[in-house]
């Protein structure tokens, strides 16, 4: 039973696009580049919970880099350290893919790996008077694609 449905699942992931299983840009928790790791803001980052914090410069919608929790290791919080300095020493790189790509690619990608297990899901607005741009919209990441092969909801430790 568990066999057919994940063979089913499979099958389906040529039918889904990231869109249909991304987190929506409004739900993601992340951090403006201005912010001071302080001990309140890192508190925050390890409250939420998420390994990868999108980090933006001016609105949440221009991601610029990606704060792993793993940076952190060496961040004494009295040093209120810039999170703009920790960035321009890690500068990870982010990964963007077009909301309408379907989650086979989607999946082949991940498992190369080069570019990581997150990507920011772009879209090109049209809408209005001036020039076509990219929007992002949301993220995705390998549990995300996971989920939607197995059908079923990864529960998180
Ligand atoms: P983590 O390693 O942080 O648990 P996962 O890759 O396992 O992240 O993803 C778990 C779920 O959380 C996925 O649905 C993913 O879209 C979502 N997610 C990952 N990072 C964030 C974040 N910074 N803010 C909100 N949701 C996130």
């Amino acid at each position: 039973k568990d066999e057919v449905n994940i063979i089913s699942g499979a099958l389906e992931l040529r039918k889904k696009k990231v869109s249909d299983v991304m987190t929506k840009l409004e739900d993601v928790f992340m951090l403006p580049i201005s912010s001071v790791l302080d001990f309140e803001t890192m508190s925050e980052i390890v409250k939420s919970g998420y390994s990868r914090i999108p980090v933006y410069e001016g609105s949440r919608g221009n991601i610029v880099t990606v704060l792993f929790i793993k940076d952190l290791a060496f961040v004494d919080p009295d040093d209120n350290t810039p999170l703009r300095t920790l960035c321009q020493y890690y500068q990870n790189p982010c990964n963007f893919v077009f909301e309408d790509v379907t989650l086979d690619v989607m999946f082949r990608q991940f498992k190369e790996g080069h570019k990581g297990h997150m990507a920011f899901v772009h879209r090109i607005n049209n809408e209005g008077e001036g020039d076509p741009f990219y929007e992002t919209i949301g993220l995705v990441t390998l549990e995300d694609v996971i989920e939607e092969m197995i059908q079923a909801e990864i529960v998180d430790e």
